[in-house]
């Protein structure tokens, strides 16, 4: 089984690195891709760091790690990039693994905005979550919007980790502390490259 884990990533930090760690660990995954969004569906409107410096700093974060891996699936094909597609171009590559999505309860409590989110949740054999702070998804609710969802996801108890990487974008302007936030590698990328600033 394989993790599938889109983001941002701008910047990738401790609650990706926590959320994608224990994913692969509960489900026995042998990799999880981190999936490098181009311009993500979601957040239009939110100014976005050029991929090549997500890309690297999603590279200094996974580094050392054997079970992560980056995926371009999202960035050598023109966009707006949608899950559920680019689980089809997973699978048909692969035809014989399932694939586990990797996200924050956020992103589940946003799941019926997403494209096609019925063949999305079918697509997937697990929905792995990771709770956060500001929200609470109503699985009830959720269930009834997308029938089928609940059974597939699988909340992970470990305890909350109340990191975004807005609250570190907003950290880096303002000169406040962020370094223990971030991998030492990425907090170093950020300041070569005078990001967020
Ligand atoms: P932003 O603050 O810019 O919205 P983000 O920190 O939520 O960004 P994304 O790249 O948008 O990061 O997140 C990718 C995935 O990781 C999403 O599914 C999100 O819910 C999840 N995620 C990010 N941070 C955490 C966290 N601290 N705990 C649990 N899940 C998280």
């Amino acid at each position: 089984m394989i993790g599938v884990f889109g983001g941002t990533f701008d910047p990738p930090h401790v609650g990706h690195l926590i959320l994608a760690d224990e994913a692969r660990a509960v489900l026995s995954l042998s990799t999880v891709l981190w999936v490098v969004t181009g311009i993500p569906p979601h957040k239009p409107a939110q100014p976005v760091s050029p991929v090549t410096h997500r890309l690297g700093m999603v590279e200094r974060s996974i580094q050392g790690n054997p079970g992560f891996e980056i995926s371009r699936i999202e960035l050598d094909r023109p966009g707006p990039h949608f899950a559920a597609e680019t689980l089809e171009l997973l699978a048909s590559a692969h035809p014989n693994q399932e694939w586990v999505y990797v996200m924050g309860e956020d992103s589940l409590v946003d799941l019926p905005n997403w494209h096609r989110p019925a063949d999305f949740v079918q697509l997937c054999r697990s929905i792995v979550v990771l709770r956060r702070s500001q929200v609470e998804a109503d699985l009830d609710q959720l269930e009834r919007e997308i029938p089928g969802l609940t059974a597939k996801v699988r909340l992970l108890a470990v305890p909350l980790v109340d990191v975004s990487a807005r609250d570190i974008r907003r950290r880096v302007q303002t000169g406040q502390p962020f370094r223990y936030l971030v991998p030492a590698s990425v907090a170093e990328y950020i300041r070569q490259h005078r990001l967020y600033v």
